[in-house]
């Protein structure tokens, strides 16, 4: 008398979860809802979901049974216990072959953990990045699901139609097994980090050395968004450099310059340091909000530490270009350095990345949706082993063509005083990059001196081991 009806069940009524509910009941698919305060099922149901036909619940046995089998469950709950509190509610009501997606923001560990525990008893498990916020979840998010990937081929039509769209294609493909969708996640959560510090250093620069209006400024944005830097973080700083507030000023002027992080982008640095990658950029920009959180030191130090007071007097016009190629440039750096470190990841946590599908899945529904990714996608395309996106031929032609402005904001930067973090550091790593010798045989002369670490020689073949009495000789 209750016959299965619906074919997937989400539990978890916040923000992301009633909306991603409606997107999926827009695209054809019966949603039966379960929440742990369960007057919210109702309000959902005569409110949001009014007219639907998505199903609500107070038991979670109830709900399960309403699923068609092999029944889906997805959970938008708080991440960390709770998920697994729930997942230890669901398992006794389900069968061998059942699957719970797990779609908020939790650690790929943690998924690697619930993938295993869970496939010991039978129910495949799917940890999902889910980005793009509320307007995503409801409209189109970017969804990067991993884990067991015998549940792909049940969840595919049902993620793929409510993902979403750039040219027809989805943004959302298998990522690979285990915690590899929430790494992946996390990883894009980084980049999130780098390309805004990149805009933000640009701003700065425009501001602060070229002495620019935020009219100008906000103009420079809206043209920008025409060209290699199409995206929505450059087209919501376009539009925010726009907004007045009632005093008629520009309400950027009246914000507090210090930022918070919540830890997805210092997660991507910590663990690029677990894996030695230099994953510099990222880094940076985690640095940047932590220096730029220290206000009121800052204004104490702004009063006794010397500034060189340079002006820029050179041609603006000229200056504005090379910011946007520094800007260019120095993104092309962060994704090579998070392309770099989804590849160790993979080596080492032995997941099969779908290295283009991924830039497919971020190219839209997400914060760092862009063109550019169609580029990184075409380049892993072209050669599915790209060593790094920075030896594709298209990458190769825009650092090349960039390179000159790059150098030349970043030395204006320099000189005028202007903290530029991520430009300059992004320039950095590219010398290093591209430097067939670097001073490490100083450094290892250096460690073998004091602590007798020995050195190998570029005479000598690899492995053979030299140490020498560094006090001994003339
Ligand atoms: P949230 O505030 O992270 O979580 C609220 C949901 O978790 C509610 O359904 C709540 O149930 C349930 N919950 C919290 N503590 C619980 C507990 N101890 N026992 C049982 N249930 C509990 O909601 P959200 O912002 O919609 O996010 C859901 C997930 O998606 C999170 O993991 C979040 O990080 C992730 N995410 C969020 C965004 C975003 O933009 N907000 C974007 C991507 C991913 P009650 O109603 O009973 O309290």
């Amino acid at each position: 008398d209750n016959p299965a009806k619906a074919d997937i069940g989400l539990v978890g009524l916040a923000v992301m979860g009633q909306n991603l509910v409606l997107n999926m009941n827009d695209n054809g698919f019966t949603v039966s809802v379960f929440n742990r305060t369960t007057s919210k099922v109702d309000e959902f149901l005569d409110g949001p979901a009014k007219g639907t036909n998505i199903l609500g619940f107070h038991e979670l046995k109830a709900f399960v049974e309403s699923l068609k089998a092999p029944r889906r469950i997805m959970l938008m709950v708080k991440a960390g216990p709770v998920v697994d509190a729930f997942i230890e509610q669901l398992v006794p009501y389900l069968d061998k072959g059942d699957i719970i997606i797990d779609g908020g923001n939790s650690l790929y560990n943690d998924s690697d953990r619930r993938t295993h525990e869970l496939h010991k008893k039978g129910i495949l498990f799917i940890g999902s990045g889910v980005s793009g916020g509320e307007e995503g979840a409801r409209h189109g998010p970017s969804l990067m699901p991993g884990g067991n990937h015998a549940a792909w081929p049940h969840i595919k039509p049902i993620f793929q139609s409510i993902a979403a769209h750039v040219d027809g294609e989805p943004c959302c493909d298998w990522v690979g097994n285990d915690g590899a969708g929430h790494y992946v996640k996390m990883v894009h959560n980084g980049i999130e980090y780098g390309d805004m510090q990149l805009i933000c250093e640009a701003y700065q620069m425009m501001r602060e050395g070229l002495g620019m209006s935020g009219d100008e400024i906000q103009q420079v944005f809206a043209e920008w968004n025409e060209g290699v830097l199409d995206s929505y973080l450059i087209e919501i700083t376009r539009d925010i450099l726009a907004v007045r507030d009632d005093d008629g000023e520009l309400l950027i002027d009246h914000i507090l310059d210090t930022a918070g992080q919540k830890g997805t982008g210092k997660w991507t640095g910590m663990n690029a340091l677990d894996l030695g990658i230099p994953l510099t950029l990222i880094g940076e920009a985690v640095f940047a909000r932590c220096l730029s959180a220290r206000k009121e030191e800052r204004v104490r130090a702004s009063k006794v530490l010397p500034d060189i007071s340079a002006t820029f007097d050179g041609d603006k016009k000229e200056m504005v270009d090379a910011i946007r190629d520094a800007l260019y440039a120095s993104k092309i750096i962060s994704y090579a350095q998070g392309y770099m470190l989804m590849r160790e990841a993979a080596e080492i946590y032995g997941w099969e990345l779908n290295y283009g599908g991924i830039a497919l899945m971020w190219r839209g529904g997400c914060i760092i949706r862009s063109q550019f990714l169609s580029k990184i996608r075409d380049a892993f395309d072209v050669n599915p082993t790209l060593e790094n996106l920075l030896l594709d031929d298209f990458f190769i032609g825009a650092i090349t063509q960039a390179l000159p402005g790059w150098r030349k904001a970043v030395g204006t930067a320099v000189a005028l005083g202007v903290p530029a973090p991520t430009f300059s550091s992004a320039l950095s790593f590219y010398d290093g990059y591209r430097s067939e010798r670097l001073p490490a045989n100083l450094l290892q002369a250096q460690r073998d001196y004091f602590g007798a670490h020995t050195y190998e020689r570029l005479d000598k073949p690899r492995g053979e081991f030299f140490h020498t009495n560094w006090t001994g000789r003339g």
